[in-house]
């Protein structure tokens, strides 16, 4: 528990005005996005055992990290802001077939995934927050269980990573944007309390696409610009709900 969204911290008193709420949806999303790819850049640089969907382990790091790095008030914004975005993204999507054959789960299971896992990290506090969020009784009552074999076996990768070793390394190819001064702040906080069996590139621009993608060849990840404006898109639907 190190340190508070600079959007969040920045909220005035009464709830955040409707731009800054949309701002900080983004910044959740794009470093809940972050974490996801760090998921995988870690099950490659510490050759990690995945039993199961690589996709699933990824998502599961992305929420304990939020658990993990952020104060409980922060932490509990952005699993509102992330689980919300998968949510946005499914209703975006809701005229389209379910692509069962993706490799990631469908976005209701990745949202109702992400809240069961960051309720049964403290459940007495976060009662409200699976309730505002629909979770079934029936989920629910495996929450804590869930929790607790998700934070024992990232647990053991994330303690590994305190003990000195290379760093993140960040490229801009947009200096300024968005995306790049999120980014960037984030990878020298991590780069504070973290190294790596190898050092991992970081880069933020453009794509094409809104996607994200870590690449095992050079051991990087890349955060495509194209992100920011999709989120505000998908912030945009959960408006209409
Ligand atoms: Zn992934």
């Amino acid at each position: 528990m190190r340190y508070a969204l600079a959007l969040l911290a920045a909220g005035v008193p009464g709830g955040l005005m409707a731009d800054e709420a949309e701002d900080a949806f983004v910044e959740a999303n794009i470093l809940g996005i972050f974490y996801h790819e760090l998921g995988h850049a870690l099950i490659d640089v510490m050759q990690m055992p995945v039993f199961g969907q690589e996709e699933d382990a990824a998502d599961v790091a992305s929420i304990l990290l939020i658990d993990h790095l952020f104060e409980p008030e922060s932490a509990l914004e952005m699993a509102y802001d992330v689980a919300n975005g998968f949510w946005a993204e499914a209703v975006a999507n809701a005229d389209y077939p379910v692509p069962y054959w993706d490799v990631h789960g469908p976005d209701e299971q990745r949202f109702y995934n992400t809240v069961c896992l960051f309720y049964g990290g403290d459940p007495d506090t976060r009662d409200d927050f699976a309730e505002d969020m629909d979770l079934p009784e029936e989920r629910a009552e495996y929450c804590v269980e869930e929790y607790e074999l998700a934070a024992d076996s990232w647990g053991a990768v994330f303690d590994d990573l305190t003990q000195g070793g290379a760093p993140m390394v960040f490229t801009a190819e947009i200096e300024g944007s968005f995306t790049a001064g999120i980014i960037e702040a984030e990878v020298e906080a991590l780069n504070a309390d973290f190294g790596f069996p190898s050092t991992i590139q970081v880069i933020s621009g453009p794509c094409g696409e809104a996607n994200a993608f870590y690449d095992p060849s050079d051991r990087s990840i890349t955060m495509c610009e194209e992100f920011e404006d999709h989120l505000r898109m998908l912030y945009g639907m959960l408006d209409q709900q």
